[in-house]
């Protein structure tokens, strides 16, 4: 008899939830207005000690208001990395920008060392824009993904991005509740060190409303035009009188619904969440050459996602995942690297390295937010009867 499937991934909608949604059904209002909507952005706000948020209908809208916010426009070049999943980076596209394709740290997350590396090398300031001396490019911002809720190097990022006049943008889509808990940034939530951070809310993320997401910024007029081109660019609601090119991206009423009734799980799920992770690494750190990747110390890390690190060739990754799919076991590999996907092969690439290695040998764990030990424990045995 096969046994039962573990997913990689799936929401946990053990509380509020379908209380508040119904609420909403009951009200009737179900689309972009209502007053959840609003009360989801607050409650976001507070959580990450910032003045406001913007509600979207996708971390990718977000990420796209974002490129507009931070004046990203037709021939600019902005920096980004290639390990991270595609949406982060096809938002600069959007705005009619180009992405240089930066490598990574041990982190996972774009590293400022190999960036000031290639500003270096590549720039000049030139009537105090960083300007690409080959391609007469305006370089306009840098874009960090803190890669599977572990927080980028943002005291290295935030030096980098003052010196080259920068926009430094944070991609937390996957880092919703990872703060720092020492050094110069103690007390602050990914996202919110940077000039924009964007948040996302899809089904397989720490809290979901099923497709969603959240901009923050303390640049107060940044974000009012955020919410202004999220809803249509009105100039005037009555007259339909519309003053720029807007987009319909404004998260509904039911989304709201459910992401407030997430919000009010979201420390008990990073609870689990580092409880599963420290399981895994005490049962297979260090064994039957497997490491389990750490997360950056002095960082309440959410630990959105587990990386499993094959770290000699006994194991290959496609071997291992196909090997625990054998016991219907879901795993996934890390995407594979943006500057080979089709339209990006013609993109400037620096320091790709140990990326390319990440790509090779990681292999990402279940980390749902009610997987059971007895499941966890399932893993760790077919992993290390391998
Ligand atoms: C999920 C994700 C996004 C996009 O968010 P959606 O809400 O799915 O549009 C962008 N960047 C990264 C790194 C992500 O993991």
């Amino acid at each position: 008899m096969s046994q039962q499937f573990i997913p990689l991934s799936v929401p946990n909608f053990s509380g509020n939830e379908k209380q508040y949604v119904n609420e909403a059904v009951i009200s009737e209002w179900v689309s972009t207005g209502g007053s959840k909507v609003s009360e989801f952005e607050e409650k976001i706000a507070e959580y990450t000690h910032m003045p406001r948020a913007v509600a979207c209908n996708s971390g990718t809208s977000g990420l796209h208001l974002a490129m507009l916010m931070a004046g990203v426009g037709r021939g600019d070049e902005v920096l980004a990395p290639a390990l991270t999943f595609i949406a982060a980076v096809n938002p600069i596209r959007y705005a009619g920008a180009e992405p240089v394709f930066i490598g990574c740290g041990e982190s996972l997350c774009l590293c400022p060392a190999l960036a000031g590396e290639w500003l270096a090398a590549n720039t000049e300031q030139r009537d105090g824009k960083c300007v690409n001396r080959h391609t007469g490019a305006h370089v306009k911002a840098l874009l960090a993904v803190h890669v599977f809720g572990n927080m980028a190097n943002m005291p290295g990022l935030v030096e980098l991005c003052r010196k080259y006049g920068l926009v430094l943008i944070e991609d937390s889509t996957e880092a919703l509740g990872t703060y720092y808990t020492e050094g110069p940034y103690r007390g602050k939530m990914a996202g919110t060190i940077g000039d924009i951070g964007v948040y996302s809310f899809n089904g397989n993320k720490i809290i979901t409303t099923g497709a969603g997401g959240m901009v923050v910024s303390n640049h107060a007029d940044w974000l009012e035009r955020a919410k202004h081109l999220s809803t249509q660019a009105k100039a005037d609601e009555l007259q339909f009188v519309h003053d720029e090119v807007g987009y319909n991206y404004r998260l509904t009423n039911l989304q709201a619904a459910l992401g407030l009734a997430q919000l009010e799980q979201l420390e008990g799920f990073i609870a689990h969440k580092n409880e599963m992770y420290d399981f895994y690494k005490e049962r297979l750190d260090g064994k039957n050459g497997y490491r389990i990747l750490p997360f950056r110390d002095g960082v309440r890390s959410n630990k959105w996602f587990y990386s499993l690190y094959l770290e000699d060739a006994r194991h290959t990754r496609d071997g291992v995942i196909a090997a625990l799919k054998a016991q219907n076991i879901q795993t996934r590999p890390v995407w594979a690297l943006i500057h080979e996907q089709a339209d990006y092969g013609r993109n400037e690439t620096y320091g790709l390295a140990m990326a390319e290695d990440f790509r090779a040998k990681i292999v990402n764990l279940p980390c749902s937010t009610n997987l059971t030990r007895e499941d966890a424990q399932r893993v760790v045995d077919a992993l290390l009867a391998l």
